[in-house]
């Protein structure tokens, strides 16, 4: 899918965000926008690359359902070699900072790129303060020339949603841009209006939820936070979602759970968020399956494959689920990302 060069009228919305073109369902789509580089190269369907400005964490807390399974926990400890101290085998250590060595990379990068941005961490976790979170927001309005786009995820909506509706957050980030103009002067800035009135154009404020009531929560602090597109990653999906009230929403990922323990995503919960992402005019991005994929896995999923003769329990053992409705699940190592035969790439116009 290519993407506008520049925000244009046409794509803002009477809801104060950006409209959405319904790609839907596009095969082999443009992966986030962006170009992938060999550091920092995300591996990740919706992004170019990473961005880990911050590192660390104390877990989800109540705001998640799986701290003990956290991928950036996994990826922190394989980097241990190259940042040490913020992650072991079993988890986090406690240790939460600003990492100064990548805190400029997006502006050392010339190639327009799709940033994931602070996935080793939360960016909005308690004990990150305000001044960390100023100048990496800094760096991403100074790298608008640069052509690139950042997508910022967190489970910590509250504070993220008081964050950005801060009455001296603009002052702050006058104060943390700064020093990165005087710096980069070779980089056109585009200036800086007041973001709890305009929106970074380039940034992508997103929330995690998992069923219908964190999602009901993500969305409702999703609305009062000031963002040129809001974002609900759903991911990993754990339940149903059959109501999504999608107002003021510019785009939807879903993704299944990896992992050790990692638990099955029904294909029908898939669907029904898909159609209705489809009927509110949503971009939807399908992710992934996670390490469980849908039985009789031919895009239409017409068999209980798990009462099957190709892959009966019995035969499987743990890596059968039975839904119990008919449908079943496998555990794959490479379960892929279509769904009822199609990849799913839908991605909000934003100016690169
Ligand atoms: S980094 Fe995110 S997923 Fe991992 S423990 Fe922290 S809040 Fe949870």
């Amino acid at each position: 899918m290519n993407l506008p060069q520049r925000l244009n009228r046409k794509h803002l919305t009477a809801r104060g965000g950006i409209t959405v073109t319904l790609s839907g369902i596009t095969k082999k789509g443009n992966v986030g926008g962006g170009s992938v580089g060999k550091q920092g190269k995300s591996g990740i369907s919706w992004a170019g690359a990473t961005w880990s400005p911050i590192r660390g964490c104390t877990g989800c807390g109540s705001a998640g359902p799986h701290g003990e399974r956290c991928w950036g926990a996994r990826w922190a400890h394989r980097q241990n070699h190259l940042l040490p101290g913020y992650a072991t085998a079993n988890g986090w250590t406690g240790r939460v900072g600003l990492i100064e060595s990548a805190l400029e990379k997006p502006l050392r990068r010339p190639t327009p790129t799709c940033y994931a941005v602070g996935l080793m961490g939360d960016l909005f976790h308690k004990d990150l303060p305000d001044w960390a979170r100023d100048r990496v927001f800094a760096v991403m309005q100074h790298a608008y020339s640069r052509g690139h786009r950042f997508i910022c995820l967190t489970k910590q909506n509250e504070r993220m949603t008081a964050y950005f509706q801060a009455v001296d957050l603009y002052e702050r980030w006058l104060d943390a841009v700064d020093p990165i103009r005087r710096k980069w002067t070779g980089l056109p800035s585009i200036g800086l209006s007041n973001p709890t009135i305009r929106p970074l154009p380039h940034v992508i404020l997103g929330v995690s939820a998992w069923d219908q009531a964190s999602a009901e929560e993500a969305c409702r602090w999703l609305r009062q936070t000031p963002a040129a597109c809001r974002l609900l990653c759903l991911e990993p999906l754990l339940g149903a979602i059959p109501e999504l009230d999608l107002d003021g929403i510019g785009w939807v990922i879903v993704a299944g759970e990896t992992g050790p323990g990692a638990r099955p995503m029904h294909p029908h919960w898939v669907r029904a968020i898909r159609d209705q992402c489809q009927a509110a005019g949503v971009p939807f991005w399908f992710k992934a399956w996670g390490s469980w994929v849908p039985s009789t896995y031919d895009g239409v999923y017409h068999n209980p494959l798990c009462d099957g003769p190709q892959f009966s329990p019995r035969a499987h053992g743990r890596d059968c689920h039975d839904f119990g409705d008919g449908y079943g699940a496998v555990r794959l190592k490479r379960a892929g990302r279509l769904l009822d035969g199609e990849e799913h790439n839908g991605f909000p116009e934003i100016p690169r």
